[in-house]
């Protein structure tokens, strides 16, 4: 409890899967967690998940307006839409959220296929999302965080990237490796004022994505039984798990470790 009391965390992507867990997660140690998505449909439900669980009161206006009771010992968690390929969006979020001591960038696009699949729209859009978003928030909110006295920067990466070669990820392994770059270089040159950066990577983890893709291909159980066969654990991480890595990164736990790559790939990478 209260690992990360008095801190405020910006999450990206915070409307399912891996982002969405480690809001709950930040918010249950009793983070101020601003939660982000470009899919604002997805956020109220996140809110009403987390008052239901930490019995945060919830008072509506006669103007339509939410207020949540605080509670000091208790997280909390805020939702916003944010769609980190938009440059002015994110600049004005900059702007107008206070400086955050935990930035979690976690959007990111899994594209299928080969380099031979990939064409360039393809190639842009990954690049894009999985990268110079990444490169925007940082330019945007790195600043407030040099101000504040420092703060850890955790990035979504994949085992798929320096780690491993996956088939079929070509682009994306490709960005998700430029994340390890990018990590290692902002925080080598942001060291001396506090601020450490970590990237993660995960290996196959369950999410309405990754469910999306099981099912596009038209066979579902024998493309789940092809993810989870070549598991050494014989089965999927869960967002828990990974958000539970997140947490650490987040916290002053994790003091000492910064410009590196985490895996939590349950074996895949090493056995
Ligand atoms: P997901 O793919 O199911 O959900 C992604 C979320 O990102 C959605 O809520 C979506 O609305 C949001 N998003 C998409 N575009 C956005 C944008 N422009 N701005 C803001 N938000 C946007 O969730 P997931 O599978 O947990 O993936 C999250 C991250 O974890 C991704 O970067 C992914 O590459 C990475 N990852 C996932 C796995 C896995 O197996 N699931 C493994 C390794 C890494």
């Amino acid at each position: 409890m209260n690992r990360l009391l008095g801190k405020r965390a910006l999450v990206t992507a915070a409307g399912q899967g891996i982002g969405r867990a480690s809001a709950l997660a930040m918010a249950r140690e009793g983070a101020e967690v601003w939660a982000t998505d470009v899919d604002e449909a997805a956020l109220p439900s996140l809110l009403a998940e987390w008052e239901a669980e930490s019995g945060t009161a919830r008072a509506t206006g006669t103007d339509g307006s939410v207020t949540l009771a605080l509670q000091p010992d208790k997280g909390r968690i805020v939702a916003r839409r944010l769609d980190v390929l938009d440059p002015e969006a994110v600049r004005a979020a900059a702007r107008e959220l206070p400086a955050p001591q935990v930035l979690f960038n976690c959007a990111g696009h899994v594209h299928h296929g080969t380099i031979l699949d990939c064409d360039e729209e393809a190639w842009d859009f990954s690049v894009r999302l999985n990268m110079t978003a990444m490169y925007r928030m940082y330019r945007a909110f790195l600043p407030g965080m040099i101000a504040n006295g420092g703060g850890s920067i955790v990035n979504m990466a994949s085992v798929a990237s320096t780690v491993i070669a996956a088939p079929n990820r070509f682009v994306y392994g490709a960005t998700k490796a430029g994340v390890i770059g990018l990590t290692k270089a902002v925080a080598a040159d942001f060291v001396g004022q506090g601020i450490r950066c970590n990237a993660i990577c995960p290996g196959t983890v369950e999410s309405p994505s990754l469910e999306q893709r099981m099912r596009r291909g038209g066979d579902y159980d024998a493309a789940r039984a092809a993810f989870i066969g070549r598991q050494p654990m014989n089965r999927l991480g869960r967002p828990e798990e990974i958000a539970a890595l997140v947490l650490y990164l987040a916290s002053d736990e994790s003091s000492y470790t910064t410009g590196t790559e985490h895996v939590i790939d349950g074996g895949w990478s090493n056995l």
